[in-house]
């Protein structure tokens, strides 16, 4: 009797964990179908780019945001119809950012900033492009500085654009000036 007892509370406690454990499962799905809608009909940015971003904003909270972006305005979508600004057609996201290039006082950052996103590209990935100063830097050329031949010479900011299959992913950027390990 005791054994069966003790066997019967146990059961219990299984399907009591088993339950604990299903709830959260189907939430979480339920949550990602709801953000999934959201993402359809509304431009959401990269979540490589968010986090690019934050650290950014973690290493050099006091800096200048004026020509900071990332989706484009309905002026800029018929004015570039391939930038990485606009959102993709199927999902919303928007692949760029640009950071404005004025980070501290020492105004050699931005120069500094956009070569290691550079090489950060070139070894890790994840980066598709950046262009800053009248000059580009993407895989073409192995990633080597060329001259940037588009109406905006990005003077006044670093334009970032985020590959594809990057997207979902939040992970840090081993960047030195954005303190990445
Ligand atoms: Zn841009």
């Amino acid at each position: 009797m005791k054994i069966l007892l003790i066997f019967s509370i146990q059961t219990q406690l299984n399907v009591m964990k088993m339950s604990i454990f299903l709830i959260p499962i189907k939430m979480e799905n339920l949550y990602l179908h709801q953000k999934y809608l959201c993402q359809t009909m509304k431009p959401w940015l990269s979540k490589s780019a968010q986090q690019f971003r934050k650290q950014v904003d973690d290493c050099y909270p006091d800096r200048d945001r004026k020509s900071d972006g990332w989706v484009a305005s309905l002026a800029h979508l018929s004015r570039a119809a391939k930038s990485d600004h606009n959102p993709d057609v199927k999902t919303g996201c928007v692949r760029a950012i640009d950071i404005t290039a004025r980070l501290s006082d020492d105004k050699r950052i931005p120069e500094y900033l956009a070569d290691q996103v550079r090489l950060y590209g070139k070894s890790k990935g994840r980066i598709s492009y950046v262009i800053f100063n009248g000059r580009i830097a993407s895989p073409v050329l192995g990633w080597r500085w060329r001259k940037y031949k588009g109406a905006s010479k990005h003077t006044h900011h670093i334009h970032i654009s985020f590959k594809k299959d990057q997207d979902n992913n939040s992970a840090e950027f081993e960047i030195p000036l954005l303190k990445g390990n």
